[in-house]
C-alpha cells in the first residue's frame, strides 16, 4: 500500500481546508480506509465539493510542491469502494478540466493512467459493472490519453482494449456512455498494433454500425466514430477488412448524402472524416480498385467541383483530389521505352554502375508498371509499436550521410599515377617554364609585341607533341573573324598597369611622380582602346582613371563598385555607342544589316526546312514584318544587330562552330536563339506569384481526362522514336514542335485537348532517366489563345517551378524586331506528382517511381511566330567555342592567354583548357620569376549539362579576366588561371541533363576516372595531380554548378571541423586542427555579391559526395579551398535581387564578382596581413553559432515557405511514401523521412 506523505503539511497556510482534508485522506490510506468506508466517502465528497465550488482549492491541490495528486491517486489505488472511487474520479475530472494539458501531464507522470486501466479491468469483471463508473473512467481516459505517450501500449497490455469495445457493442443506444468510449477508442487506434488488434475484435464493423446518413443530432458521436474508424483504417489489415465488407460504396454514399444535405456546411468535420476513411482505405491496392469500381472518381470529382466556389471547403477538395490522384490508374509513359531515343555505342561497358545495369536489363522491362510495386498481399502490418513515433522522427532527421570516418576527413595527398605518366601534362603548363627570351616585352613604349604570338607559340608547341592535342578549328577562322588587336601596343599601357602590383606589394618603390606620368599614358591608351574595341563600355575610361587615382590608399570597395558597374554595363543594352565604334566593329562578313539568309538555318547543303504552323512557311508568315517571299527558299530575315551588345557573339561564327561540333543524332540545324544571340532584357523579371489553387485546378483538369475520355484527342504531333518525325503535317489545328538542334531536348509531344499538349523529355544517352532539362521549338500558334503545356516525365520530387520560377521563352518575331532575348514567361506554373510511373526493375531494384508534371500556360503574342522554350538560358558547346574564339580578340599585350585542347571527349569534341595570366613586365629574371611563381587558381564548369547557368557564370569570369580594368589586370598579375570551362561537352551537345555519353554522372567519377569513358575528368584530374606533384597545387579550386531546388548563389566546401560538429563522432582536439581559410572566400563573396548567401553554404563532407570534384581535390590533391559554387536556376530570396529571377546579367556579374573576391583573398593572404585575416576569421567563428552556414547540402523543408494552397506532392499510398523521393541532393518528401542516400547516390546530389 502506498503511503505518500502530504508534503504540504508544513509551510502551507493551515487554513487551507482542502489540504487539511487531503492530509486526513492520506492518514486514512491503507487499512483505515477499508475499515472506515463511510469516513473515506465523506472526506472525498468534501474535497470534491470544495474543488467544485472554489477555484483556489483546485489550485492548492495542483500547486507546485504539493503532493496532492499523489495522495489522490494512492487513495484511488487503495480503495475498493465504488462510491469512493467515483468521488475521486469526479475530483480528478474537475481538476483535469482546467489547466489545459499541464495538470493532465502531472496525472500521467504520477502513474494515473495505469491506475485507471487497473480499475477498468477490475470493475469489468463484476457481474454487473457500474455504468456510471465505466462512464467516468472512459471520460477521464479520454482526457489524458493524448498526454500519455505510452497510452496505447498500456491499454493493450492491461487488456483494456476489449473492455471498451465490448462496452460499445453492448450499449449501442446509450449515447451518453458511447461518446467517452469512442473517444478512448480513437486514442487506442492511433497505435497501429492496437488498431490491428481492435480490428480482429470487430471494431471496424462496429464503427460502421454507428456512422449513419445525414442527421441533425448526435453529430459529435458520429464525428468521434469517424475519427476512430479513420485511425483504425490506417492498418492495411483493417483497410482490407473494410473492402471485403463492401464498405467503400457505403462510405461514398454516406459522403454524397452529407454533401447534399449539409447545405450550410455546418458539418464539414463529418464530411472530412468520411473522406479520411476513404483516403486510408485507398492506401491499399484493393481499396483503390474498390473505389474505382464504386464510381468513386466521378462521385468525388463532381462533389469537389461543387465545393470549389466555397473557400472554407478547401480541406474537402484537397483530400478528394488526393484520393483521386492516388486512385487514378497508374500508367506507363506513352513511349516504346524509357531508354534514350538516341543510342551511343560505348567503347566498353563498365562492369558495374548504372550503365551496366541498363545494359543487363531484359528487353522491355521498363515498358510496364510493375504490379509488384503495390502488391500488398504479402505485406502485413508491421507489428512495431509506434507510440514513439516522434522520437524516431527526431532521430531520423539527423543527416546520416555525413562522413564520420576521421581517416577520410583528413586530406591525404595521393598522387595516384606515377610521375612519368603525369609528365604528359607538363605541356599544359608552359607558363611555369616559359623564359620569354623570344619575346620583346621590354617596357619600351615602342614594343612590337604581337598579342597573338604567345598563343601561336603555345599552339605550335602543342601540335608538336605526340599526344593528340588538336588545334581548335577556330584558329582557322581567326584571320577572318578574330583580328588581332595590335594597335594599343604603341602606347603600351603595360607600365601603367604594372603599377598594380604596387597596390599589393608595399615594397614597390615607384616614385609618386612617375605614377602621375603613367596615369596620363593610361588615359590616352584607354581612350584609344575604347574607340577601337567596342567591348569596352563607354564609362570605362573614367572608371579606370578614378580607380587608378587611389594608388596609395587603394580602396577596394570603391573600385569594386565601379568594377561591377562596368561589368553590368558591358552586358546591358547601350545605344549611345559612338558611331565610329560601330564601324570599327564591322569585321568579317557583315552581320548587322538586313540580309538574306537561308531560312531556316540548316547546315550541309539542305536548303529548305519548313517551319511555322499551318503548313505555311515561316518565311512567308513573317512577311507582314516587311519582306515577302513565297518561295520559302532564302526568305528574308532581318538578323538583329547584336554585335555592339554581344561582343563575344557572331552569328556566322556560330554556324562555323556548329559545323565542327559532333552530336550523336548528327544535328544539322541551328536554333535561332543560339544563332541570333541573347541580349539581357532591360526590365527586371520578378518571380511569379503563385495563384491560389492553381495546382488543384490543374489536377482536376487531369482527372477530367478519366471522367470525360471522349474529350481527349491524344494525337501525337512530334515523336523522335518515329523515323519520319515530326509526325504531323500541320493542318492548322496543332502546334508544331522541334528539338533537333544542339542541346535540344524534347522527345515527344501529344496533343491531348485542342490547346493542351503533353510533352515528354528524352533520357540522357545511355540512361533511362535524368530528364529535367528541356529546349525545344514551337510554331504554328494562334494569338489570343491560352495553350497549356505539361512536361509529364519530370523526375525530381520538387522544383523551383513551385516557388516562383518561370520558363524561358525566345520569340523569333521579337528577335527580328530588335529584341533578341530569352524572357521569363508562362503562367499557372506548378509541379506535382502525376499518375505515370516506371517499374522497379527499370529504376534498379527500387520501388517503381512516379513521375512529376511541370505545367505552364502560355499566351503567344505573335501569330505564326517561332518560339523556343527552355529550362534555363541555353548555352551550347558551339556557343562556348564561339566565345572562346572571340575572347582572343580581347587580348592586349599585357594578357597572357593560351588555349589548349585538354583532350577529346568520348563523342569526339574538344575539351578546351584556358590559361590566363598577365605577361611579365619584362623578360628580366625577376619578372619572369614573379610570372612563374604566381599561385594557381583552377576553375571548371558545366560537368552537368542541364546546369547552363554555370556556363553563364563562367562567361562572366572569363570576360572579367580578359578585361582591361585595373582590377582584372591586378588579378592577372596575382594569379595564373587554369580554366576548363566545359567538363562535359558531349552532354551539353546532346541535350543531356546530368550525364555524359557514358550514361554516368561525371561528377561522381573523380575518385577513379576511366581514361576511356571519362576522359575530361581523367585529364583534368591529371592536371591537378601534376600540379600537386611539382608542389604547385592550386590555391583555390572551384567547380561551377547550378542548383534547381534552392535560391541564391552559394558554395559547398570541405571542413573536418564542421563535419565533426554536425555529427556525433568523437574527435580529439588534434583531429580538429584546421585552418579556417576555407571560409574566407565565401565570406568575402557574401559581402560583395548581392546574390550570394552565406546561410546556404555548407562545409560538411558527405559520403555520397566523396567522388565529386570538390571532395577529391580537397582530399587527394590537398587543396584546402576546394569548392562547388552553386547558382540558382531560379532567383533570389535575399539581398538586392530579392524576389527577382536571376538573368544572364546577374549570372555573369556573379562570375565577375568571384574574380573580385579572389583579389581580396589575395590581399588577405599575400599581404601577410595576418591580423586582418584573423579578424575576418574570428568574425567567421563568432557567427558560426548563429548558423551562418547550413549543416547539410540537402534541401531542407524550411528552405521554402509554404503556400496558402495545400501542396501535396505525394499523392501516393503510404507504402510508397517511404520510397526514396530524393534527387540531386534534395529532400522534400512530405513526411521528411530520412532516406537512403547511398542507394540513389548518383542522382541524389546537386554537386
Ligand atoms: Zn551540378
Amino acid at each position: 500500500m502506498n503511503k505518500p506523505k502530504m508534503s504540504t503539511e508544513k509551510g502551507v497556510p493551515s487554513n487551507s481546508r482542502v489540504l487539511m482534508l487531503l492530509s486526513q485522506l492520506e492518514r486514512m490510506n491503507g487499512d483505515a480506509m477499508e475499515k472506515n468506508v463511510a469516513m473515506t466517502r465523506q472526506v472525498t465528497a468534501k474535497i470534491l465539493h470544495l474543488i467544485q465550488t472554489q477555484e483556489k482549492s483546485g489550485k492548492e491541490v495542483m500547486s507546485k510542491g504539493s503532493s496532492g495528486m499523489e495522495v489522490i491517486l494512492a487513495s484511488l489505488e487503495n480503495t475498493q469502494d465504488v462510491q469512493t472511487i467515483l468521488n475521486i474520479l469526479y475530483i480528478l475530472s474537475e481538476l483535469l478540466t482546467v489547466g489545459r494539458g499541464r495538470r493532465a501531464g502531472v496525472f500521467v507522470s504520477k502513474g494515473g493512467t495505469g491506475i485507471l486501466f487497473h480499475i477498468l479491468i477490475t470493475s469489468s469483471k463484476e457481474l454487473v459493472p457500474s455504468e456510471e463508473l465505466m462512464l467516468q473512467l472512459h471520460s477521464l481516459l479520454a482526457k489524458v490519453g493524448s498526454k500519455d505517450r505510452k497510452f496505447g501500449v498500456k491499454a493493450r497490455l492491461s487488456g483494456a482494449l476489449n473492455v471498451t469495445v465490448n462496452l460499445i457493442k453492448q450499449n449501442p443506444q446509450n449515447s451518453k456512455l458511447l461518446l467517452p468510449c469512442l473517444q478512448v477508442l480513437r486514442v487506442y487506434s492511433a497505435n497501429l498494433v492496437n488498431a490491428i488488434s481492435l480490428g480482429k475484435n470487430g471494431a471496424v464493423e462496429l464503427m460502421f454500425k454507428i456512422i449513419v446518413p445525414y442527421i441533425k443530432k448526435s453529430t459529435s458521436l458520429l464525428k468521434v466514430a469517424l475519427d476512430a474508424l479513420g485511425a483504425l483504417l490506417k492498418s492495411k489489415t483493417n483497410a482490407r477488412r473494410a473492402v471485403d465488407g463492401e464498405y467503400v460504396p457505403i462510405l461514398l454514399a454516406l459522403y454524397l448524402d452529407w454533401h447534399r444535405n449539409d447545405t450550410r456546411h455546418r458539418h464539414m468535420l463529418i464530411r472530412k472524416g468520411l473522406l479520411v476513411c476513404l483516403r486510408n482505405i485507398t492506401n491499399i491496392k484493393l481499396g483503390r480498385k474498390a473505389f474505382i469500381d464504386a464510381d468513386g472518381m466521378r462521385i468525388l470529382y463532381n462533389s469537389s467541383t461543387e465545393c470549389l466556389p466555397v473557400r472554407t471547403l478547401d480541406p474537402l477538395i484537397n483530400i478528394s483530389s488526393l484520393i483521386m490522384r492516388k486512385c487514378f490508374p497508374k500508367n506507363r509513359l506513352p513511349l516504346p521505352t524509357i531508354k534514350s531515343a538516341f543510342h551511343y555505342q560505348l567503347p566498353h561497358v563498365p562492369a558495374v554502375g548504372p550503365v551496366a545495369q541498363l545494359y543487363s536489363q531484359p528487353p522491355g522491362v521498363d515498358d510496364v508498371v510493375d504490379e509488384s510495386d503495390d502488391n500488398e498481399e504479402a505485406d502485413a502490418d508491421t507489428e512495431n509499436d509506434t507510440d514513439n513515433e516522434e522520437e524516431e522522427k527526431e532521430q531520423r532527421s539527423l543527416n546520416d550521410d555525413i562522413e564520420t570516418d576521421l581517416n577520410k576527413l583528413h586530406p591525404k595527398k595521393s598522387l595516384g599515377r606515377p610521375f612519368e605518366e603525369l609528365r604528359v601534362y607538363e605541356r599544359f603548363f608552359l607558363e611555369l617554364s616559359e623564359d620569354f627570351q623570344g619575346y620583346n616585352i621590354d617596357s619600351s613604349k615602342t614594343s612590337s609585341t604581337t598579342p597573338s604570338s604567345v598563343s601561336l607559340s603555345s599552339w605550335s608547341a602543342s601540335t608538336q607533341s605526340t599526344q593528340p592535342i588538336i588545334v581548335p578549328r577556330d584558329q582557322a577562322l581567326s584571320p577572318k573573324h578574330v583580328p588581332a588587336l595590335s594597335c594599343q601596343a604603341d602606347c603600351s599601357p603595360t607600365k601603367g598597369i604594372s603599377m598594380q602590383p604596387s597596390l599589393f606589394a608595399p615594397t614597390s618603390t615607384l616614385p609618386a611622380s612617375l605614377n602621375y606620368l603613367e596615369l596620363d599614358a593610361i588615359h590616352l591608351t584607354k581612350e584609344q582602346d575604347h574607340k577601337e574595341n567596342v567591348h569596352i563600355p563607354s564609362a570605362d575610361t573614367q572608371t579606370s582613371l578614378s580607380s587608378l587615382n587611389f594608388t596609395g590608399s587603394f580602396s577596394q570597395e570603391q573600385v569594386k563598385e565601379q568594377e561591377l558597374s562596368h561589368v553590368l554595363e558591358s552586358v546591358s543594352i547601350e545605344e549611345q555607342m559612338p558611331r565610329e565604334a560601330r564601324e570599327v566593329k564591322q569585321e568579317g562578313p557583315s552581320v548587322n544589316s538586313t540580309r538574306h539568309i537561308q531560312s531556316p538555318l540548316l547546315l550541309g547543303g539542305i536548303t529548305t526546312r519548313r517551319v511555322g504552323g499551318g503548313g505555311s512557311n515561316w518565311g512567308s508568315d513573317c512577311g507582314s514584318e516587311g519582306a515577302d517571299d513565297e518561295g520559302g527558299e532564302g526568305a528574308v530575315l532581318e538578323v538583329p544587330d547584336t554585335s555592339l551588345l554581344l561582343p563575344l557573339h557572331n552569328p556566322d561564327l556560330y554556324v562555323e562552330m556548329v559545323k565542327g561540333t559532333h552530336s550523336v543524332p548528327q544535328y544539322a540545324e541551328v536554333a535561332y536563339p543560339d544563332y541570333f544571340g541573347h541580349v539581357t532584357p532591360k526590365c527586371r523579371e520578378p518571380l511569379l506569384e503563385r495563384v491560389y489553387g492553381v495546382q488543384r485546378l490543374k489536377i482536376f483538369q487531369d482527372i477530367e481526362r478519366l471522367i470525360h475520355p471522349n474529350d481527349i484527342l491524344d494525337k501525337v504531333v512530334y515523336d523522335l522514336d518515329i523515323p519520319s518525325c515530326p509526325v504531323i503535317e500541320g493542318n492548322g489545328e496543332s502546334l508544331k514542335f522541334n528539338s533537333q538542334f544542339e542541346s535540344g531536348n524534347l522527345r515527344k509531344a501529344v496533343q491531348v485537348r485542342k490547346y493542351e499538349y503533353d510533352l515528354l523529355l528524352n533520357s540522357d544517352i545511355n540512361s533511362n532517366h535524368h530528364h529535367q532539362w528541356f529546349y525545344f521549338e514551337v510554331s504554328g500558334m494562334r494569338v489570343g489563345t491560352t495553350y497549356r503545356f505539361n512536361i509529364i516525365n519530370s523526375e525530381k520530387s520538387n522544383s523551383q517551378f513551385n516557388y516562383g520560377m518561370q520558363v524561358l521563352m525566345y520569340s523569333v518575331q521579337e528577335a527580328i524586331s530588335g529584341r533578341p532575348c530569352w524572357a521569363r514567361t508562362g503562367t499557372d506554373i506548378c509541379y506535382y506528382k502525376n499518375h505515370f510511373a516506371r517499374s522497379s526493375i527499370a529504376t534498379g531494384g527500387q520501388k517503381g517511381k512516379s513521375y512529376y508534371t511541370m505545367t505552364f500556360s502560355m499566351n503567344f503574342s505573335h501569330k505564326d511566330d517561332v518560339c523556343y522554350f527552355a529550362y534555363h538560358y541555353p548555352y551550347t558547346y558551339s556557343t562556348l567555342k564561339m566565345h572562346l574564339s572571340k575572347l582572343e580578340a580581347l587580348r592586349t599585350s599585357q594578357i597572357y592567354l593560351r588555349q589548349d585542347v585538354l583532350c577529346k571527349s568520348l563523342g569526339g569534341n574538344d575539351c578546351p583548357l584556358l590559361t590566363i595570366t598577365a605577361m611579365p613586365d619584362s623578360n628580366s629574371n625577376d619578372h619572369v620569376c614573379q610570372f612563374r611563381n604566381r599561385p594557381l587558381i583552377f576553375l571548371s564548369a558545366r560537368v552537368h549539362p542541364g546546369e547552363t547557368n554555370a556556363s553563364w557564370v563562367m562567361k562572366g569570369t572569363l570576360e572579367f579576366l580578359m578585361g582591361i580594368s585595373p582590377l582584372a589586370a591586378s588579378l592577372r598579375e596575382a594569379y595564373i588561371f587554369k580554366i576548363v570551362p566545359m567538363l562535359n561537352p558531349d552532354g551539353v551537345v546532346n541535350g543531356n541533363h546530368r550525364c555524359s555519353l557514358s550514361g554516368e554522372d561525371l561528377n561522381r567519377q573523380w575518385q577513379n576516372p576511366n581514361p576511356e569513358l571519362h576522359p575530361t575528368i581523367y585529364h583534368t584530374k591529371g592536371l591537378l595531380q601534376y600540379l600537386a606533384h611539382i608542389q604547385r597545387a592550386p590555391l583555390v579550386f572551384c567547380d561551377y554548378h547550378g542548383h534547381s531546388r534552392k535560391k541564391n548563389v552559394f558554395m559547398y566546401g570541405c571542413s573536418v571541423k564542421e563535419t565533426v560538429w554536425q555529427s556525433d563522432i568523437k574527435a580529439t582536439s588534434s583531429d580538429l586542427q584546421e585552418d579556417l581559410g576555407y571560409r574566407a572566400l565565401p565570406k568575402i563573396l557574401s559581402q560583395i555579391a548581392p546574390a550570394f548567401s552565406m546561410a546556404s553554404c555548407s562545409f560538411v563532407v558527405e559520403r555520397s559526395k566523396e567522388s565529386t570534384a570538390r571532395v577529391v581535390v580537397w582530399r587527394e590533391i590537398g587543396v584546402q579551398r576546394s569548392y562547388t559554387m552553386e547558382s540558382t536556376l531560379c532567383g533570389c530570396d535575399q539581398g538586392k535581387y530579392k524576389g527577382l529571377h536571376m538573368g544572364t546579367r546577374e549570372l555573369e556579374e556573379m562570375g565577375a564578382q568571384f574574380c573580385v573576391a579572389l583579389l581580396r583573398l589575395k590581399r588577405l593572404t599575400v599581404l601577410h596581413n595576418h591580423q586582418h585575416l584573423l579578424d575576418l576569421e574570428s568574425d567567421i567563428i563568432g557567427t558560426h553559432t548563429k548558423v551562418v552556414s547550413s549543416p547539410t547540402t540537402y534541401v531542407m523543408e524550411e528552405d521554402e515557405p509554404s503556400f496558402l494552397e495545400a501542396i501535396d506532392y505525394s499523392a501516393e499510398s503510404n507504402d510508397e511514401d517511404v520510397e526514396p523521393e530524393s534527387e540531386h541532393g534534395v529532400e522534400v518528401s512530405e513526411n521528411s523521412n530520412h532516406q537512403d542516400h547511398q542507394s540513389d547516390s548518383e542522382t541524389n546530389h546537386r554537386d
